[in-house]
C-alpha cells in the first residue's frame, strides 16, 4: 500500500474540516498524523473495492465462478475463515468448498450467502451465541422440530428466517426453561 503525502494545503483544509466538526488537536503534527491515518484508510478501502471489482469482472468470462485462495477470507455462508484450502468465488460471493458443495447441490439457497447481518438467516452457533444458549440446546430444538434448519453436510445448520417466523418466541421460551432449571438445581 502506498501513502499519499499530506500537503500543507490539504492539511489546512483538514484543520478547517476538524474545526467545523468540533475536533481539536493541539499540534500540527497531530493534525498531520490524523489526516495521514484517514488517507491511509481511504487507500485501503479503495484497494479492497478494486479487488472486489476484479473478482466480479472475472465472472463475466467464468460465469460459474472460479477457485480462489482462502488467505483467511470468510466464507459468506458458514462465516468461517478459510486458511489452508482454496474456496470458490461465484455470483454469491466467496465460499468454503464445503458450503459451495451444499449450494451446488441446492441444499442451501445461494441467495442467503453474504447475509453478514443475519437478516435472512443465521447459523446454529451464531444463534446460540446471540440467544445466550448452548449450541446443543439449539440443536435439540431443531431435533424436536421447534426450529427448522437446513444442514450443511460437514458444516453448521442454517436457520432461515422465512422457515422460522416464530424464532424469537421459541428462543425466549427456551431461555425461560433453562433459567428455571438452573433455579431448581442450585
Ligand atoms: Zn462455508
Amino acid at each position: 500500500m502506498h501513502y499519499h503525502k499530506i500537503s500543507d494545503k490539504l492539511l489546512k483544509e483538514f484543520k478547517d474540516l476538524c474545526k467545523k466538526e468540533g475536533i481539536h488537536y493541539d499540534t500540527d503534527e497531530e493534525y498531520r498524523r490524523s489526516a495521514q491515518n484517514l488517507v491511509g484508510l481511504v487507500d485501503l478501502l479503495i484497494e479492497i473495492d478494486m479487488k472486489d471489482r476484479q473478482l466480479k469482472n472475472r465472472l463475466k468470462d467464468e460465469p460459474k465462478g472460479f477457485s480462489l485462495e482462502g488467505k483467511g477470507r470468510s466464507c459468506s455462508l458458514c462465516h468461517r475463515s478459510v486458511y489452508e484450502n482454496d474456496g470458490w468465488y461465484d455470483k454469491w460471493g466467496f465460499k468454503c468448498m464445503n458450503c459451495q458443495d451444499a449450494v451446488n447441490k441446492k441444499k442451501i439457497p445461494g441467495s442467503i450467502c453474504g447475509d453478514w447481518n443475519n437478516e435472512k438467516s443465521v447459523t446454529d452457533s451464531t444463534l446460540a451465541w446471540k440467544g445466550d444458549l448452548h449450541v446443543q440446546t439449539i440443536r435439540k430444538l431443531i431435533r424436536q422440530g421447534k426450529l427448522k434448519a437446513r444442514a450443511i453436510p460437514n458444516g453448521p445448520y442454517i436457520l432461515l428466517r422465512k422457515d422460522n417466523p416464530d424464532l424469537l418466541n421459541v428462543i425466549d421460551k427456551e431461555k425461560i426453561k433453562v433459567a428455571k432449571k438452573k433455579q431448581t438445581t442450585s
